[in-house]
């Protein structure tokens, strides 16, 4: 009986332990550097950042995601990138914006919006700005089946593909949440994920100014980083505003804008299409 009682007690030790172990793992930075020449013969490092973005455990799976989210390079390169759209007001907005500054983007639709839009997209696919996958009803993945994640994910890209005749590649996590689930959903897609360097809560619609977004975005661009802002989802007149300080304010820094696809060198959009 005794032994019975030491066996039992060591066993649950043994089971905090490795629980312990699951948890403190979370908080592991990994990075995967994926070196690639890109066509001036410059070496520029593709940076796989594994860093947690959610702190929340579902059945003991750490919630990470794994994808681009900047490149390592000394020239001034910047990727800008909008996600939660279309919007009728404001994509439209920014669409104009970009024109004027002669700027191409990327932007993470959310495909419910795509189906009410599909002027906006087509107008952004001809104006040569990249169109990728921010799911279908732009859904915290993490809490989804796998099924449930392809689903989300698959029917975003069969509207754009309906309406531009191809089906993107580049795919961002709305909220960057991510499960084991989710990245091999992406992964047996074949899908890119693309994170961020630079994001400030512009999504957020009281205590933001235009200024203070402005601000935030500039004090952490630098060359290579991916600009995250939001052309969807909710009042964007700020994000629009802090887009016309951002923008001059880059380009007198001397920094060229690039597609996604462009900083990466990778393609936007699947072959076979
Ligand atoms: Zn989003």
């Amino acid at each position: 009986m005794k032994y019975m009682f030491l066996l039992i007690s060591f066993f649950v030790t043994f089971l905090k332990l490795s629980n312990a172990y699951a948890l403190a793992n979370c908080n592991i930075y990994n990075f995967d550097h994926v070196i690639k020449n890109d066509e001036n013969n410059t070496q520029i490092t593709k940076i796989i950042d594994n860093k947690p973005l959610d702190k929340k455990h579902i059945n003991n799976e750490v919630i990470l995601c794994k994808g681009y989210n900047h490149v390592n390079t000394n020239k001034k390169i910047i990727s800008l990138t909008f996600d939660d759209g279309p919007s009728k007001q404001y994509t439209e907005q920014i669409l104009l914006l970009l024109r004027n500054n002669n700027i191409k983007s990327t932007f993470f639709f959310v495909g419910k919006n795509v189906k009410d839009y599909p002027e906006i997209v087509t107008m952004l696919y001809k104006n040569g700005h990249v169109i990728a996958n921010h799911t279908h009803n732009h859904s915290r993945l993490s809490d989804l089946s796998e099924d449930e994640i392809k689903n989300q994910i698959v029917k975003c890209n069969l509207e754009i593909k309906k309406i531009i005749g191809v089906s993107p590649l580049l795919f961002r996590p709305p909220y960057g949440s991510c499960s084991i689930n989710s990245i091999n959903v992406v992964r047996n897609l074949n899908l890119h994920t693309i994170m961020w360097s630079a994001m400030v809560d512009d999504y957020r619609i009281q205590g933001n100014s235009a200024e203070k977004i402005a601000h935030g975005i500039l004090n952490l661009v630098k060359p290579g980083s991916i600009i995250g802002m939001h052309d969807g989802g909710g009042k964007r007149d700020n994000t629009v505003a802090a887009l016309k300080i951002i923008i001059p304010t880059l380009k007198n820094q001397g920094y060229k804008f690039v597609t996604i696809p462009e900083l990466l060198n990778i393609s936007a959009y699947q072959i076979s299409d």
